[in-house]
């Protein structure tokens, strides 16, 4: 059943390889004598052929592909292989086929607590909150800091939002809800308002980048995300394993001293608690903060938040192969395609089977940038721009391998045309 499933999965992508690709190639489709010509490079794509990568990939061997470890070392020199065996010039103008991406995996112990009044209302590690930092230190301490209820935490001057109003949020402890803000319609107020936050959608301001990244710039010492399952699209148990866990960031040369000090993130249940005591009540203070008039609440705590890192630094890899264009003017310009390689890994504290395989999860999205590679080739005359085909780091750790080459490019950002990002082919 699997196999067939698979088998199936695979017919699926290679369906939506042909897709993508004649939309590459969409100008000539009209010109017979073109469409023979790309008649090789579309019989190029098979389900067998993306089929064969995905074993691999997914099989127990590659250990679930975390970075820096076995899993990457398989990994990383398969696809390289598979870039040299297919006739790609190596990506990386130095001659090799990889990037090295400077990788710090962090594990926490985290401890939290507020002072109320007099009181204090101590966390439980993973079951009321997680906490971690960006910042490469053994230890991180905030002590008796101020906690201020940011609303959703937004500046979005395109909407005419400021959940800070110019309040002074620099050392505290700023307390955020998950998501955008769900602005009803006026007009139907059980619909979102498709102008704000466009609507149903996920903006970036939803997301928990945003949140500690403006919490940053605000100058805060920490920020909370009060988890809620709906607005989250994700239950408590997804937060708690994914940040309880090794977590990795950039090895910057600043050691990221820029990331907010403390990211947390406390339940619902914590949440109510915490103002209450505060004598503030959580479906109030959240029902003000979906209009534009939304005040920062100064609540009646602090917080005390103190994270012991274990740091290992690495060097990990974005792969890349190069396609070179056939025309002398045209070769300076670069498409891309990417898909990340890496996926969850192994989790040694379950029983069974610990190891997460990401068939889907990004072996079908490597697998389809190293056919649609194979693909490209068979194209005579060759593509005029120079095509990069690339599977990318720690995608699962915050897109950190496309971040650090978007940082880092290869080649000259202004000369990138596009890149196209495969994850999770149609399953
Ligand atoms: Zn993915």
């Amino acid at each position: 059943m699997v196999a067939k499933r698979r088998y199936r999965t695979s017919m699926n992508i290679s369906r939506l390889l042909l897709a993508i690709f004649l939309s590459a190639t969409a100008s000539l489709a009209g010109n017979d004598e073109l469409k023979e010509r790309l008649q090789p490079a579309l019989d190029a794509i098979t389900p067998d052929g993306l089929l064969a990568h995905i074993k691999v990939l997914a099989s127990d061997e590659f250990e679930g592909r975390s970075p820096g470890t076995k899993g990457e070392d398989l990994s990383v020199t398969y696809i390289a292989d598979q870039f040299k065996r297919i006739g790609l010039k190596p990506g990386n103008p130095d001659g090799t086929y990889t990037q090295e991406v400077p990788l710090a995996g962090i594990k926490s112990e985290p401890r939290m607590s507020f002072a109320i009044s007099g009181k204090t209302m101590d966390l439980k590690y993973a079951d009321d909150f997680v906490a971690s930092s960006a910042r490469l230190q053994p230890e991180i301490k905030i002590e008796k800091s101020d906690v201020v209820f940011v609303g959703y935490g937004v500046v979005a001057p395109e909407y005419g939002w400021d959940d800070y109003k110019n309040v002074d949020v620099r050392g505290k402890t700023l307390l955020m809800l998950i998501g955008d803000p769900p602005v009803p319609d006026p007009k139907d107020p059980s619909k979102l308002d498709n102008k704000m936050f466009k609507g149903k959608a996920m903006t970036y301001y939803g997301r928990w980048t945003y949140k500690y990244e403006i919490a940053a710039q605000k100058g805060a010492a920490a920020a909370i995300i009060i988890h809620e399952t709906e607005p989250a699209a994700y239950p408590w148990q997804v937060v708690k394993s994914s940040w309880a866990k090794e977590n990795f960031e950039l090895d910057n040369p600043n050691k990221n001293m820029d990331a907010v000090s403390a990211r947390c993130w406390i339940t619902l249940d914590v949440a109510r608690r915490l103002l209450a005591d505060c004598g503030q009540n959580f479906d109030g203070v959240k029902k003000s903060a979906v209009t534009k008039d939304f005040q920062p609440v100064t609540l009646n705590a602090k917080a005390n938040i103190e994270i012991k890192q274990q740091i290992r630094s690495f060097k990990s890899h974005n792969v890349v192969g190069n396609l070179e264009g056939s025309d002398s003017k045209l070769r300076d310009e670069y498409i891309i395609y990417t898909a990340h390689w890496d996926h969850l890994g192994r989790h040694p504290e379950l029983q069974g089977d610990q190891i997460f395989n990401g068939a889907i999860d990004n072996a079908s999205g490597v697998a389809s940038v190293i056919e649609l590679a194979v693909a490209f080739t068979k194209i005579n005359p060759p593509p005029k721009r120079s095509v990069l085909f690339m599977a990318t780091t720690a995608e699962e750790a915050g897109l950190l391998g496309a971040k650090f080459y978007a940082e880092h490019p290869l080649y000259p950002l202004n000369k990138t045309l596009a890149d196209i990002n495969l994850d999770s082919m149609n399953v």
